[in-house]
């Protein structure tokens, strides 16, 4: 079975397309949240996700928000009047669809399970060492996708490092590289936290979209990228009245 697993789509259509058009070798989709906030295109995102073949979807922190189940304690200015925008223009039919989106984690099968953030908090970001060491010992499954920092990352513990502390728990950042596609083979003898990257608002400097594709047979997940119409998407977000900065930052890729 092949995944492709997408997060942080940000209703940006453009990234979205253009992802939907370079994976095209995939048998089922993973959705892991974040489907509107920032960008321009909520409603063409969600009516775009609702119709693809997934197995496994959950919500976003801004997903939440924009269905009215949360406040926006956290959010800094330009989140909190992206999603006062995103809230007015969504069909009420893609508001109820985002309300009743369940939180994660989401088992996927016997070896894997998604989350937003992580498997713990669907709002908590993992930073550090300490964040992806916490989140793999709460994961029920030895492979843990995750969003929501919009930075694409693969941890590895080794199998020592279950349930006995810190000693003797090696945590490695194993990648991604520079250079897409990051291709990784998964090992037994290990438990993964992996986050495939945004797909409609990257925030590790390579301003294109991101997205992963995970082989259960080959037992590989492969990281890639694909450029899209970051003009169009930014053009589109100055002309709804959204501030300017989340124009920029598509195009600085932060
Ligand atoms: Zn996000």
């Amino acid at each position: 079975m092949k995944y492709l697993v997408l997060s942080d789509i940000h209703a940006n259509i453009e990234a979205l397309e253009a992802v939907l058009a370079s994976a095209t070798r995939y048998d089922r989709v993973l959705l892991l949240g974040d489907y509107v906030g920032y960008g321009a295109d909520p409603n063409r995102v969600v009516e775009r996700v609702r119709a693809l073949p997934a197995d496994a979807v959950i919500r976003g922190n801004h997903d939440k928000v924009a269905a009215g189940l949360a406040g926006v304690d956290g959010f800094n200015h330009l989140a909190k009047e992206a999603i006062a925008w995103t809230s007015t223009v969504l069909t009420r039919e893609n508001r109820d669809w985002l309300a009743a989106l369940p939180q994660g984690p989401a088992i996927v099968d016997g070896a894997m399970e998604i989350c937003h953030g992580t498997p713990f908090d669907e709002d908590v970001y993992v930073f550090d060492d300490l964040d992806a060491l916490r989140s793999l010992r709460v994961a029920r499954r030895p492979l843990c996708l995750y969003g929501h920092t919009h930075v694409p990352a693969v941890f590895r513990l080794d199998a020592g490092g279950e349930g006995d502390g810190p000693r003797g728990a090696t945590l490695d950042l194993v990648g991604p590289s520079r250079r897409a596609p990051f291709i990784l083979e998964l090992d037994g003898g290990f438990r993964y936290l992996v986050n495939c990257g945004a797909v409609g608002q990257p925030r590790d400097g390579d301003p294109r979209a991101a997205y992963g594709v995970i082989d259960t047979d080959e037992r590989s997940i492969v990281i890639e990228r694909v450029a899209y119409d970051i003009a169009a998407a930014q053009a589109k977000i100055v002309e709804a009245g959204l501030p300017d900065v989340l124009a920029q930052r598509l195009g600085a890729g932060r």
